[in-house]
């Protein structure tokens, strides 16, 4: 799970980590009113999306040589002017894709005046099974030119959780930035607490960028982005409320309601599968049979007939579906169970696709007999690649 810039610098803040001062807004008048309780004379105002590159995002209703989604402000009439031309429109940065993300919240924060623009983020490694801290003095705007063209210019360090953070770390960090004097010691003292806030708080990835040097020789965190374990989510009921569903694909969000791991994918068929293996595999069946799946479904070891209605339901939401393949191997699960299941919910989103079945395990006789005496046109099919060949025979005839 990712959550907004403003609410990643509340966290950060509340493990004594130094970020700017600033104020949420979801209006003009809450923005000036925010603006107000700020010293100024510079003001920043922030497009808040589940995005990054907002600086250099283009608003699509506005001329492309308008500003990006980060806007300094003189004086709070320029923050007045910013917040307006920002919210309710829809920004486009490399991260969001080419539909762009609507702004419906800003934050509006002190300005700095920045000496050095530095990275550093945290991730879990899984490669070494270890925190990885990727230290470079080249942060801002280009990082992943910087990643791309000089590659030197980025330091990873390494942290073994069952060691934890030691002191040389933070040294490495430091000297990976290049500091001396003062700003070597903060650089120290803030890798220590950003990976304590990280472990404590089950992330999955903190990315500050930049990291700046104020013109008084403070470290500070100007921008950040940061997501959460979801599987850990149940530990931090803050982190769990600041949870922003329309920043999501509203599918996904519904899936998730009943408990459906649910992503969509670019394709055609429609799939329903238990178990997360098994739905990989029936994408790549799909695929090598010259179609694509229009999604990963897992409808999970115990699906009742309520989860299939509603698997259904989402897999059908999507216009791109021409037909839907389930294949359900039915172990704890009776194969009857769930083919009464399919029958109700087909019967109750009036299925207007071509829908083929595969099911195997206990009582898979008895369930293909339900399916046979529905009335419903549900193909019925014997193993993975039969389902996957006839369910593309059908959309193709179908078209
Ligand atoms: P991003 O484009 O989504 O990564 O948004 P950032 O918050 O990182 O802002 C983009 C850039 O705007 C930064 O790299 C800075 O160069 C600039 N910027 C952001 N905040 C300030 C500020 O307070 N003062 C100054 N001078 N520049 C800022
Ligand atoms: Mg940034």
């Amino acid at each position: 799970m990712n959550i907004h810039e403003y609410q990643a610098k509340e966290l950060l803040a509340e493990h004594g980590i130094a970020v700017p001062k600033g104020h949420a807004a979801l209006t003009v008048e809450e923005a000036v009113e925010a603006a107000k309780q700020l010293p100024g004379p510079l003001y920043v105002v922030k497009a808040q999306i589940h995005a990054g590159g907002r600086g250099k995002g283009k608003f699509k209703e506005l001329d492309a040589n308008a500003k990006g989604g980060v806007r300094l402000a003189q004086s709070i009439d320029e923050v007045e002017e910013a917040a307006r031309e920002m919210l309710g429109n829809t920004l486009v940065t490399v991260q969001t894709g080419d539909e762009g993300k609507q702004v419906n919240r800003l934050y509006v924060t002190d300005g700095v005046d920045i000496a050095h623009e530095y990275y550093l983020s945290l991730l879990v490694d899984r490669a070494s099974g270890k925190v990885a801290m990727i230290a470079s003095t080249e942060g801002g705007m280009d990082i992943e030119d910087v990643a791309h063209n000089t590659p030197e210019k980025i330091t990873t360090i390494t942290i073994d959780p069952a060691q934890g953070f030691m002191p040389h770390h933070g040294r490495a960090v430091a000297f990976a930035l290049k500091l001396t004097g003062d700003t070597n010691k903060q650089a120290q003292k803030l890798a220590k607490q950003l990976y304590e806030a990280f472990l404590q708080l089950d992330m999955e990835m903190l990315e500050i960028n930049p990291l700046v040097e104020d013109k008084e020789s403070n470290l500070l965190v100007l921008d950040t982005k940061m997501s959460f374990d979801g599987n850990a989510l149940y530990r931090h009921k803050n982190v769990e409320e600041m949870r922003d569903e329309t920043e999501e694909d509203p599918a996904e969000v519904e899936a998730s309601e009943y408990d459906l791991a649910y992503i969509k994918l670019d394709g055609n068929i429609g799939c329903m599968v238990n178990g997360a293996g098994l739905a990989m595999a029936t994408m790549d069946i799909i695929k090598l049979n010259g179609a694509f799946p229009a999604n990963f479904l897992d409808v999970g070891g115990g699906a009742t007939t309520e989860k299939v209605t509603a698997a259904f339901k989402i897999i059908l939401k999507d216009p791109a579906v021409e037909g839907i393949l389930v294949n359900i191997f039915g172990g704890i699960m009776k194969c009857d169970v769930i083919a009464n299941g399919i029958v109700q919910a087909a019967k109750d989103v009036n299925l207007s696709v071509p829908l083929v079945v595969r099911l195997e395990g206990t009582n898979v006789q008895a369930g293909k007999e339900i399916l046979e005496n529905s009335g419903l046109p549900i193909v019925s099919a014997d193993d993975l690649g039969d389902a996957a060949k006839k369910i593309v025979a059908e959309v193709k005839k179908a078209a």
